[in-house]
């Protein structure tokens, strides 16, 4: 693994997770195996990982700071956070949040095991208040869908509840943008399904902490739940991993002069990108982001009907859901089950690597097709 001197971002994305000795192959095999030679190493794949998944820990942990593990799915890594949990806790998260967290949370109220308060993004006193008697503090940032950007700095420095948690969500800001264990949180967590992976092809997650005891009870919680990824998965995250600092740059290119085209259009209302300077936490985004990110939400003039069919007419954008690929994808969010409360019209945009011409030639005449007027 190289070391000494401290690399650049590009360049540790590039490197590590190799095997330097002579004659290693110099990609990381895909090592599909659940049983090992009995020695003082490993035993068995569930519980002690594979040299598949470490070279994507090793990656994803130099990056954030700390000690990675490998999930089966951004849900895994998020599900082993929560299973540290103790019945009766409380917890706290976002009223903008990844809809499979605010369920994973609701889930656990219905069956009577946590209490949880949802708090908005930029509320920071509130979350203030709230790490005082939280057992988990939950944050997204930027949150999903409405970009909103978390005062994090603020909310690490706050005086906590003992042995309490605080967990950041950083997949929109990827390891790149955000580094959450370098301003205070305990645990951060990546979807690798998203720009890690980078190509929708894979579904994976990874957690990362500096705390040798947090991170001995989330590998007791993989092998527990058995949320390990697949030996192809993590080979093809790795395979991602090593030009995601390229991919994200060009997407955050395309996704800043998107979003500006998108603020002078005459048929759209609303642009949430939090690089704009409009945007609600564009100050602590410029703040506290490495870059502002490559997804856009944004409100078009008309109704319900009129996004889908905007949706509908975009030829090189994808109409899918997801987001972080080289491949730019949009979808209208209050589509989703669970999302119902979001502004009828508002279309999630996650940008791509094309040539930002051709993405807005297609949003343009998509635009200008999709909506009556
Ligand atoms: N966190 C965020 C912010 C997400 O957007 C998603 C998925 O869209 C997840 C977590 C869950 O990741 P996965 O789909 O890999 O389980």
């Amino acid at each position: 693994m190289p070391e000494s001197p401290p690399l650049h971002t590009e360049t540790w994305l590039v490197s590590a997770g190799r095997d330097h000795h002579a004659g290693a192959p110099l990609n990381t095999p895909i090592v599909p195996a659940s049983n090992f030679i009995l020695g003082k190493t490993r035993a068995y794949a569930r519980d002690h990982g594979t040299p598949t998944w470490e070279a994507l820990e090793e990656i994803v942990g130099g990056l954030e700071g700390g000690r990675s593990l490998a999930f089966s799915s951004g849900m895994a890594a998020v599900s082993s956070v929560f299973d540290l949990i103790p019945y009766g806790a409380e917890i706290s998260i976002p009223t903008d949040c990844y809809q499979g967290v605010t369920d994973l949370a609701e889930s656990g109220v219905a069956k009577g095991i946590w209490k949880v308060n949802k708090i908005p993004v930029e509320d920071t006193q509130a979350w203030i208040s709230a790490s005082r008697t939280s057992d988990l503090v939950w944050l997204e940032s930027p949150s999903n869908p409405l970009l909103i950007v978390a005062d994090l700095e603020a909310i690490c420095q706050a005086d906590r509840k003992k042995d309490s948690i605080l967990a950041v969500d950083s997949t929109f800001s990827t390891p790149i943008n955000l580094r959450p264990l370098e301003i205070g949180a305990e645990i951060a967590v990546q979807s690798a399904t998203k720009f890690i992976g980078g190509h929708s092809d894979l579904l994976a997650g990874v957690a990362t902490t500096r705390k040798d005891d947090l991170f001995g009870r989330l590998r007791q919680s993989r092998g527990r739940s058995g949320a390990t990824p697949g030996a192809l998965e993590a080979f093809l995250a790795v395979r991602g991993a090593r030009t995601m600092a390229l991919r994200l740059d060009k997407a955050q290119k395309n996704a800043a002069f998107l979003a500006q085209c998108l603020q002078s259009h005459p048929q759209v209302v609303l642009v949430r990108y939090p690089g704009l300077p409009s945007h609600p936490t564009h100050a602590v985004a410029a703040r506290q982001l490495g870059g502002y990110g490559t997804i856009i939400s944004f409100d078009i003039r008309g109704s319900a009907e009129d996004a889908d069919a905007v949706c509908a007419e975009i030829r090189l954008i994808q109409h899918a859901t997801s987001l972080g690929a080289v491949e730019s994808t949009m979808e209208r969010r209050a589509a989703v089950p669970g999302q119902e409360h979001l502004p009828p019209g508002m279309i999630r945009l996650s940008v791509g690597i094309e040539h930002p011409d051709d993405l807005w030639d297609d949003l343009s005449r998509a635009l200008r097709r999709g909506i009556s007027s």
